[in-house]
């Protein structure tokens, strides 16, 4: 018996099915329809790696299985080319990430052909295509029509060293991940997405999907939403309120201090009524040297400073309560200060133990204890006293002119990059006009050839050194303008690939609506 030469053989059946197409998902198939979607690779310098094989080969099984059986099959592939590694080997070797790019993928396709997968190869998509990105711009402009786009200045860690904006997980106790430098707060002016204006339609979605229960919980959590009551403390011998969201306004009674998170306005505006401002300014300075994680950590002792010479008047039983800052409290959720109830929140409990603040008890759980986080019965709370807590939630807000609002955890999305390898953004900055959107007609905005991939030592983007790409005429007025140098985040193309397999070619639109519906 001749022995079975693998390399002949299977070379030879991959050849046959490139040439008769047998993969190839038809279009406005009579058949039953079926679409293998896995998640497109981002094609890195290594090649694939044994996770990209092991999921391609269970969807290649069910791929085939549901051709067997009489399936119009779509089992696409393409390429998530844009991102950090790539970029990054531009800096060190200058060599061109296009050009990286070109090698990676057609490594890829190499190798991916060699193991026999039954991709639909004529539909092959890659992120960093021009033909491809136009696509990715265009929906970035239609976001921006309906105003869910938007420019706003918000805080991010900043390396000085690197000159660089860090994600959280690369900062680490406070530092740099690349150089030890302590990070600092910057505020810069960056693209959003408003995906908060989706929080309920998207909480509403998970109740009908299939999603692992443990999944659905980490996305309730990430949305996060809370419904409470927002409630004004006035300060003492001024007319400043310091605005307040508590989930627990039943316990208003029992609030025995606020804090203010480090960044609240009204710190600087009672600079000259604290009278312990240098101690205020050192622990304000070490909060912006930290990030949120570090600040929120469980674990971490508590830490915080009171505002000497301050009182706040607790609106429901005019008792004159200290204020205080401390960096667990963020100013990016709720209003960025809290009512602190120690004897019915862990956290306020914690806290106030360490800086021997008063508990008062308002819920009774028929036990000794101080704290005590459910509901019950309220007492110590003046006319309330026997009311239960649900009820009394709604009654003490009415009580205090407070009103009854829901917030969320999610925050909108940070859609810029001041880095090089991605979608340029397709805005046009006018002097007289704002934020002007390229025609669509002028699309895609294309990346530009550039000598030096690093950011710049200002922070922006290295395109902002082509002042020939830079400059550019007001597509409404006519006058001078600039391109928006910012570029678009890895995950932009990576959001769309799986409705554009549908139709990948169409030059005309994003995908023809039929085609849409496979
Ligand atoms: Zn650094
Ligand atoms: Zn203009």
């Amino acid at each position: 018996m001749k022995p079975y030469s693998h390399q002949k053989i299977e070379k030879k059946w991959q050849k046959e099915w490139e040439k008769s197409g047998i993969y190839k998902a038809k279009d406005f198939s009579k058949k039953p329809k079926w679409y293998s979607l896995i998640e497109f690779p981002y094609p890195s310098g290594a090649g694939l790696h044994v996770g990209h094989i092991r999921s391609f080969t269970a969807m290649d099984i069910i791929s085939r299985k549901r051709r067997m059986e009489g399936y119009n099959v779509l089992y696409p592939i393409g390429w998530d080319a844009f991102g950090l590694p790539t970029e990054n080997y531009a800096i060190k070797t200058g060599i061109d990430p296009r050009v990286a790019t070109k090698k990676n993928t057609d490594n890829f396709r190499r190798q991916l052909k060699g193991l026999g997968f039954s991709f639909d190869w004529s539909r092959e998509i890659n992120t960093t295509d021009p033909n491809y990105y136009k696509w990715t711009q265009w929906i970035f402009l239609q976001f921006f029509k309906k105003g869910l786009a938007y420019k706003a200045e918000i805080p991010i860690n900043w390396c000085p060293k690197d000159k660089i904006g860090l994600a959280n997980e690369e900062v680490i106790g406070g530092k740099c991940e690349r150089c030890g430098t302590p990070v600092v707060q910057k505020l810069k002016s960056q693209w959003l997405l408003k995906i908060t204006a989706y929080a309920e339609k998207l909480l509403a979605g998970l109740k009908t999907v299939d999603f692992l229960p443990e999944i659905k919980l980490q996305q309730t959590n990430w949305i996060g939403k809370s419904e409470g009551s927002e409630i004004d403390f006035l300060i003492k011998n001024t007319s400043l309120k310091i605005k307040v969201f508590t989930t627990r306004p039943d316990t208003l009674f029992g609030a025995t201090y606020v804090v203010l998170s480090p960044e609240h306005y009204l710190i600087q505006e009672l600079k000259n009524q604290i009278q312990n401002w240098e101690e205020i300014k050192n622990y304000l300075n070490q909060a912006f040297h930290k990030t949120e994680e570090e600040r929120l950590k469980e674990e971490k002792e508590k830490t915080g400073v009171e505002l000497k010479g301050v009182k706040a008047i607790n609106p429901a039983n005019e008792k004159e309560i200290p204020v205080w800052v401390a960096d667990y409290v963020l100013s990016t959720y709720g209003t960025g200060a809290i009512m602190a109830v120690p004897a019915h929140d862990k956290r306020d409990y914690d806290f106030a133990k360490k800086f021997n603040l008063p508990v008062i008890k308002v819920i009774d759980n028929g036990q000794k204890e101080k704290l005590y986080e459910g509901a019950g019965k309220l007492i110590n709370s003046g006319k309330f006293n026997g009311i239960e807590s649900e009820k009394a939630k709604w009654e003490i807000t009415q009580f205090v002119n407070g009103k009854k609002t829901i917030k969320y955890h999610l925050r909108d999305w940070v859609f810029s990059r001041q880095r090089y390898w991605g979608e340029p953004i397709p805005i046009i900055i006018c002097e007289k006009c704002g934020y002007v959107p390229v025609p669509e007609k002028e699309l895609p905005v294309l990346l530009p050839k550039i000598k030096n991939y690093r950011p710049r030592d200002d922070g922006e983007s290295p395109l902002a050194s082509i002042s020939s790409w830079v400059n550019v005429k007001c597509p409404k007025c006519g006058g001078k303008a600039k391109r928006e140098t910012d570029v678009m985040p890895n995950w932009a193309g990576s959001s769309l690939y799986f409705l554009r397999y549908t139709d990948p070619h169409n030059n005309k639109s994003f995908a023809h609506f039929k085609k849409l519906k496979y």
